[in-house]
């Protein structure tokens, strides 16, 4: 394995010069220090500023040199503060971007790779691609800053403006000032999938807490509401885990009180994650149809059976067609499927087959995820069980799913990244025309704050018309949650008065 060294002789922009030489040697073991190390290394970056630019010095067995990055100056005297803070803010991107742009440049030399989304690291592409056309560029010259400033392949920058484009018109209703949305996660799932991350628990074990549980989020719900009252509600996003882990009574528990303390009138699109195939019922559908959800997931994550039971999904294919297709038997016309490409042992024939069968589902959006393995994820820490296993995902892979996505009368409406993706690449959700899920555009946007609910939940304050987002956290420990309920509650209260 190639061993990388990185000293920092300057901190300022270290996690996106790390991100980016993790995203051109990802399975390399990098080391980051502050001081001179006597460590042996296939490769050491210095990174450091020297009078007005920034130093770039890499050393491998057959590359020695020196990049170097301009910008540094110093920031305007003006006497007014709010000046003064947006002149850093703008000098701060400056500098970061010349940074990164040197870097990647060395990195494409050592390599002799490129990267989809060039130098970008964070996982907001489309982000950047709404403000500029938002400070009224064409498309054309969007698309042109990205692919020579930011080093981004002219495809992906035509797919980041398209989707920016289709977002501003699916939030043309939506009020960024006085609105919000609502996510509530409930953390219990079936079996906890491989590949999984977030704080899920598995239903068996914690049975007995689930009351509790939602005897805390009702509470919370209740005392949220009250700090919130005036504002327009414009989405509720459930998620989690997996909602429909509760039972149908508990789903009507949970949106009971949702909708007294909310109320749902004027919502502009109402969610709950049905996730796992196996734990959709008929009954459970019923329930949540007594209230005015608008749209839910139905997720297959893949149709073949053996990459299911790898992944610890722990149901059939035919389980997820038989929720599907009682889904719309009970009349949702608004179904989501997710998928994810690059699962342990899947070739392009076994995506190819997955999206065939999707197809004949015919669902309304679907969510196409490249796998990204994170560090708390099963997948990772017994990652020596799994080294004989193939993650597949190129380029060809995601062309196919787009195509699929296109034959099924549907187009690409947001866009993510994550850390550690499987080739580098990215989320995209696509859907039909009117089908769009508005709060995934929120959430990625950061337009508006989202107040999240539940064991995990990250709340996100948007301050300065989107300048500055603060987030207030909810302990994701279930237990913990349930007896520190006040003192989430107290969290929130601070960080929305500050807010209003
Ligand atoms: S269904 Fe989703 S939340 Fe639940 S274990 Fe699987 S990946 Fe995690």
């Amino acid at each position: 394995m190639c061993r990388i060294g990185i000293l920092f002789l300057d901190r300022e922009f270290e996690h996106d010069v790390y991100e980016l030489i993790k995203a051109f040697y990802p399975e390399a073991e990098i080391h980051t220090s502050y001081s001179e190390d006597d460590e042996e290394y296939d490769i050491c970056f210095r990174i450091g500023r020297e009078d007005d630019s920034y130093l770039i010095r890499y050393k491998s067995k057959e590359h020695n040199g020196t990049a170097s990055a301009a910008v540094i100056e110093g920031h305007s005297r003006e006497n007014n503060t709010d000046a003064l803070i947006s002149c850093k803010t703008t000098l701060r991107k400056q500098n970061k971007d010349v940074l990164k742009y040197s870097l990647y440049q060395v990195l494409h030399k050592l390599t002799g790779r490129t990267l989809p989304w060039g130098n970008l690291t964070g996982i907001r592409p489309a982000k950047l691609a709404m403000g500029m056309i938002e400070s009224g560029m064409k498309n054309t010259e969007a698309a042109k800053v990205m692919r020579d400033s930011y080093l981004v392949s002219p495809q992906k920058a035509a797919l980041a403006i398209t989707i920016a484009n289709r977002e501003r018109e699916i939030l043309k209703n939506i009020d960024y000032e006085n609105g919000y949305s609502l996510y509530v996660g409930i953390p219990f799932c079936p079996s906890i999938c491989l590949y999984c991350s977030f704080s899920s628990y598995p239903l068996k074990q914690w049975q007995k807490k689930v009351d509790d549980y939602l005897d805390a989020l009702c509470k919370e719900i209740r005392e949220v509401s009250a700090m919130m009252r005036g504002r327009k509600l414009d989405t509720i996003y459930i998620g989690g885990g997996t909602p429909t882990t509760l039972e149908p009574d508990q789903l009507r528990r949970l949106l009971t009180a949702l909708g007294e303390a909310f109320t749902y009138e004027g919502l502009e699109e109402f969610t709950i994650e049905a996730g796992r195939p196996d734990s959709i019922t008929r009954e459970k559908l019923e329930a949540i149809q007594e209230f005015p959800v608008s749209r839910i997931s139905v997720n297959p994550q893949t149709m073949n059976q053996q990459t299911l039971d790898i992944i610890g999904r722990r149901h059939t294919v035919e389980q997820t067609r038989e929720a599907f297709l009682l889904a719309r038997e009970l009349g949702y016309n608004n179904i989501n499927m997710d998928l994810i490409v690059g699962l342990p042992g899947e070739d392009i024939s076994m995506v190819k087959n997955t999206l065939g069968q999707i197809r004949s589902l015919d669902p309304d959006s679907l969510t196409v995820h490249s796998l990204a393995v994170k560090r708390a994820a099963r997948l990772n820490m017994f990652k020596d069980q799994y080294q004989e296993m193939t993650f597949e995902n190129n380029q060809e892979i995601m062309d196919m799913t787009m195509r699929a996505a296109y034959e099924m009368e549907m187009g690409p409406y947001y866009l993510y990244r994550q850390k550690n993706m499987k080739g580098n690449f990215e989320n995209v959700g696509y859907a039909k025309v009117d089908k769009a899920g508005i709060y995934n555009i929120l959430i990625m946007e950061e337009k508006q704050p989202i107040i999240a609910l539940g064991a995990g939940g990250s709340s996100k304050l948007v301050f300065d018309h989107g300048q500055r987002i603060e987030r207030v956290e909810n302990v994701k420990d279930v237990t913990n949650y349930i007896t520190r309920i006040d003192e989430m509650i107290e969290r929130k209260r601070t960080g929305i008065t500050a807010w209003l």
